[in-house]
Parts: structure tokens; sequence; C-alpha cells
């Protein structure tokens, strides 16, 4: 499909675009560089590309296909380098969580005749690192295009087999279009578990205890968005300010409008919200982004939990608490979220 891929920066993703790419053959070979030498010989270590260097212009020397694979705001400045050494008919592209910025950063240094279609792979997992990826990563999730009006459609398609080809379905959207969605599915959800796990890392000691004791009762779940890589998810507030906020604005409304019925003993409004979100989280496991069964944080594995009563799984045909479910560590993967994905 592509004769050289060259990925700039080998983290989880990075390293997850390689091992894929190398499973499906897509590319004949792949060059990896990253900034630190203790990342590019882990990378070595691993087996993950057939060329490694710590300078990005060697890296794209020959690449039909280069990929950036690093935080936002780091862009910028490998733009500036690797520029002037794209190859004519080259696609640049890139995983980064926000569109618009990545657009402004990079398209000042995409020489003519190179096409630059900015990309999202919305998959991820809150590890980082090149130990970290797994070829699996992008299986049934959805990978966003970002390609300006001008760009050459048959390097758009040819982008859009190689991801097809990792396992994603692919979009094509507008980048401000991409970065209010993204606003309201990943980065609000990841503001609200830094901020409330950030009110209990407040609390006094004795509360704190209690806290991680009772984290299944729902608490656990926002500390594994909470835990997402803090330079990612800085980056991601830094640089899609306007939809953040303007989400934030009607996430907030909505809040108070719930605080009141709290307030005032509303039942009914209260329950006709909750039957709605319900809808919604069906909605999300009819669509297959999400399994039915009761998520612990660890592998559904081959285990079959289906759920049960409130309170209780169904395991082996037997309702049990969930407490009481024991079930194997697994890889979880999220929406992005840098955990999730970004
Ligand atoms: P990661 O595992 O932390 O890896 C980051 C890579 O970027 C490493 O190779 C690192 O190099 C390099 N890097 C870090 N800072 C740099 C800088 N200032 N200049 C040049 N290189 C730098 O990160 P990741 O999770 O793969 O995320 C990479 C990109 O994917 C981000 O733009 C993120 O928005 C996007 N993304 C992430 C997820 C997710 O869930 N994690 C999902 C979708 C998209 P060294 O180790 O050599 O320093």
């Amino acid at each position: 499909m592509f004769e050289k891929l060259a990925l700039i920066g080998i983290g989880l993703i990075g390293s997850s675009i390689a091992r894929a790419t190398r499973l499906k053959g897509l590319t004949k070979t792949i060059a990896i560089s990253t900034r630190r030498a203790e990342t590019l010989d882990e990378a070595r270590a691993l087996g993950l590309g057939d060329s490694y260097t710590m300078d990005p212009i060697e890296a794209v020397k020959h690449a039909d296909l280069v990929i950036l694979c690093i935080p936002v705001q780091a862009y910028g400045a490998v733009m500036a380098q690797i520029g002037p050494y794209l190859e004519p008919d080259a696609i640049i592209s890139d995983v980064g969580s926000v569109k618009q910025h990545v657009i402004k950063e990079m398209a000042p240094f995409v020489p003519k005749g190179v096409h630059l279609i900015p990309g999202h792979p919305i998959a991820g997992t809150e590890h980082s690192g090149p130990a970290a990826g797994f070829p699996e990563l992008f299986t049934n999730r959805w990978c966003v295009l970002t390609p300006g009006k001008d760009v050459d459609s048959k390097a758009v398609e040819k982008l859009t087999a190689f991801w097809t080809a990792l396992g994603s379905n692919v979009e094509i959207m507008d980048a401000a279009h991409h970065d209010m969605v993204l606003a309201i599915t990943s980065h609000i959800p990841h503001l609200v578990a830094y901020n409330i796990v950030g009110t209990v890392a407040d609390l006094e000691a004795d509360t704190q205890s209690e806290v991680i004791k009772f984290s299944a009762s729902g608490f656990r779940d926002f500390t594994r968005i909470a835990a997402s890589d803090p330079v990612m998810w800085r980056d991601v507030f830094l640089t899609n300010r306007d939809a953040v906020l303007e989400m934030l604005g009607r996430f907030l409304e909505d809040l108070a409008k719930l605080q009141r019925m709290v307030r005032v003993g509303d039942g009914p409004g209260m329950e006709a919200l909750f039957t709605r979100t319900r809808k919604v989280r069906r909605s999300i496991i009819t669509a297959g982004q999400e399994t039915a069964a009761p998520d612990f944080g660890r592998s559904h594995g081959e285990t079959k939990v289906l759920e049960g009563p409130s309170g209780t799984a169904v395991l082996d045909g037997a309702a049990v608490p969930l407490v009481e479910v024991n079930v194997e560590p697994q890889r979880p993967v999220r929406e992005h979220g840098g955990g999730d994905d970004a």
C-alpha cells in the first residue's frame, strides 16, 4: 500500500500503528523517530520498525506516508524541521486529539505537492510509551480524517484504505466539527473526571480511605479516565479551548437544572432524565462501541457475564453480587482519551 511509513513519535499510538502496519503488511518499511534515546532503544528492543533515528529529517526521507504521533504542542517545532524534506506526493498526517489547532501548526510547513490529511483515531488507553501499544487498538474504532477541501481525493482514499486496513471505521469530517463533537464526547468527560478525582484528592485522609475502599460504586470509573496522560490532556484543553468552553457552558446549565431537581425533590424529573440517559448508554452498546457486560476495569475475556437484577451480574448462569465477580486482568481499550482517547 505504501513504500515507507515514517512514524514521528513512538508512544502508545505510534507503536500501535507500527505493530498493526507490520502485522497487516501495509508498508515495505517502517522508520521510527523519537525525541529521547531511551524511547528509541525501547522501540528497537521491541522490534517495532526497520530503522530507528532521533533525527526526524532522516526518518521522513523517501517516506510516502508520514504520521506525527507526538503531543500536539510539539507539532510546530517538528514540522519546521521536517517540512522541507517531505517527499513530493507524500501524505503527511497525524493522530492528534484536536484538529483545527494542528492544521494551523502543520499547514504552513507543508510544501506544494505534499498532501496534508490530519487524522484522529478515537482509540486509546490510559497507558503511554512504546510498550503500551498493541495491534488491535484500532479494531472497530473510529478514525476521523479532516482533509481540507483542496486536498487530492486520491490521497484521501489511500489514507482511508490504510486506516481501514488497520481495522478502523473511517469518517471524513470538517476539522471544526470534529473539535466540537470531541469536546462533548471526550474532552468534557475528562474534565469532569479530573475535577471529581481532584476533589477527592483534597479531602481529609480518613474520608479518602473510605473513598478508595468503596470506589467500585462509581468513583473508580472516573479514576481510570483521570489517570490519562497529563501532558496530552493539558494540550487538549490549551488547544481546543473554544469548543470545550462552549460545551462546558451547556454542561453547567444542565447541572444547575439537576441540582434544582435534587433540591426541590423533583422525583419524576430525575427519573425522566435518567431514563433518557440510560437509552443513550443502550444505543452506544447497540452501535458496538461498548459491551453490555459489567466493566470492572478488567477483562471480560472469555467469561460470559450478563446483566442480572440490580446490583448483580449473571456469571455462568448464576446471579452473583458484583463485588464477588472475579475476572482476569484486561488491557482496557477505550476511546481516546489518553486513556481513553482524547
Ligand atoms: P505517548 O505514549 O506519551 O508517546 C508520545 C511520543 O511523543 C513519544 O515518542 C515521545 O517521545 C514523543 N514526544 C513527547 N513530547 C515530545 C516533544 N515535545 N517533541 C517531540 N516528541 C515528543 O503518547 P500517545 O498516547 O501515543 O499520544 C500521542 C498523540 O496521540 C497525541 O497527540 C495524542 O493527542 C494522540 N492520541 C492519543 C490517544 C491516547 O489515548 N493516548 C488517543 C488518540 C490520539 P520521547 O518518549 O522520546 O520523549
